[in-house]
């Protein structure tokens, strides 16, 4: 007899069949440019760590530290007895940081974008997002049950004619990330406060990839563009760039005592471990006093956007660290990432739902620390892997 359950097995059955199964892998150690995994050694291409702070032994001390005051859980949920002193130097510093009046620091950045957004917009509201936003965004779309209208990726044009073309709402929102975290690519930002101003909407940035790594405090692709003050809510992640945990909301005031009683995944989720707030205390200062990490990170970003189109690699738009490489097939892509692999590099696939169909690629997160002799080997193995994988389909190179 089946079980009630057994359903699973046969979609489980469908995904292998699609190459679309996902595994997990247990890494062990710290976090850097190498991963080990299974008593090897990878050049690890697939953190989000792209200062390798992560692994920084200043942001572990800076934990043990607080945990023998604070001890390790927070207990409740902020609203109750969750909040302490460590919380709010966090909030605080990162509105210095940001150079707004307030911050709200949230157990992660999907956490953030979801109860942002429903606090944002409800039924009878508008919200004009981005095809390519990441899934925590979608997330906080459908469940504002505000009318979602999803325009072309990075099309200006397409959204001004949604925006012209819907009824007249109660509120509007605009929401995107600021550098895609899939493709690299940047926002056009200065076209999307025009638009927001234009049409009377709030703007959202999302700049979980962009915080710490751009402009020339490193609070992300506002700054670059200088559009900060005309941005109505920034949210920003602690887990990528600052290599720690948690997620964050910069705006006004006002804005911020508004998540505190709106923000459902703020007001019902314990709060995030105090001591996970003294290492992002410490990271935002190691942003600070050590810019010439992301400057590096930027300069060979750059060089090595070069060298592979110079290859002929299908890279797309991107503008910043994460470069992918664009092959199309979810089943090449996997098969070029385990020939990447046999060769002791580790450079995720992406497959759907994470890119469109058809869209899957090889996503490359560079590192500040990754040496001339790393990203050598990047390219020459990628050379090799490509004739090992035979790749045949005609979008695979340019
Ligand atoms: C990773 C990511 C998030 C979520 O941040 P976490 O802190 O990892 O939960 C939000 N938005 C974008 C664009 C991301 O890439």
């Amino acid at each position: 007899m089946s079980t009630p359950l057994a359903w699973i097995d046969d979609e489980i059955g469908g995904l292998r069949s699609q190459h679309l199964l996902r595994q997990l892998r247990t890494f062990c150690g710290a976090r850097g440019v190498v991963a080990r995994y299974d008593g090897r050694e990878l050049i690890n291409f697939g953190s989000n760590d792209y200062l390798n702070l992560a692994g920084d032994s200043r942001l572990a001390q800076a934990v043990l530290q607080a945990v023998e005051h604070e001890g390790w859980g927070a207990g409740a949920s902020p609203l109750v007895t969750g909040h302490s002193g460590a919380h709010r130097l966090l909030e605080a510093r990162i509105a210095d940081f940001e150079e707004s009046q307030g911050s709200l620091v949230f157990s992660s950045g999907f956490a953030a974008n979801v109860g942002t957004i429903c606090a944002l917009a409800g039924p009878g509201d508008q919200i004009f997002s981005d095809e390519l936003n990441h899934a925590s965004i979608i997330d906080g779309c459908r469940l504002s049950r505000a009318v979602v209208l999803i325009h072309r990726h990075g099309d200006l044009e397409h959204l001004a004619e949604l925006l012209a073309a819907a009824p007249a709402a109660r509120r509007r929102l605009i929401v995107s990330e600021s550098v895609f975290s899939m493709h690299g690519d940047l926002a056009p930002l200065p076209g999307l406060v025009d638009l927001a101003e234009r049409f009377d909407a709030m703007l959202l940035v999302d700049e979980a990839h962009a915080t710490g790594v751009f402009g020339e405090h490193g609070r992300g692709l506002c700054e670059h563009y200088g559009v900060e003050h005309r941005t109505s809510v920034r949210v920003g992640t602690l887990s990528k760039a600052l290599g720690c945990a948690g997620g964050f909301v910069a705006g006004p005031r006002s804005l911020v005592e508004w998540l505190v009683n709106r923000a459902r995944s703020y007001v019902f989720s314990t709060a995030h471990p105090a001591a996970g707030c003294a290492a992002a205390v410490r990271a935002l200062e190691l942003v600070r006093d050590e810019p010439w990490r992301r400057r590096q990170l930027l300069v060979r970003a750059a060089e090595l956007r070069g060298r592979l189109r110079d290859c002929g690699w299908n890279i797309g738009h991107s503008g910043s660290q994460i470069i992918p490489i664009i092959i199309g097939d979810a089943a090449c892509t996997m098969e070029l990432s385990a020939a990447l692999w046999d060769r002791g590099l580790l450079v995720p696939g992406i497959r759907p739902p994470s890119v469109p169909h058809d869209g899957s690629l090889l996503r490359i997160s560079l590192n500040y620390a990754h040496s001339s002799a790393m990203i050598e080997q990047l390219l020459e193995a990628l050379g090799v892997a490509s004739r090992v994988a035979a790749i045949s389909s005609p979008v695979a190179r340019n």
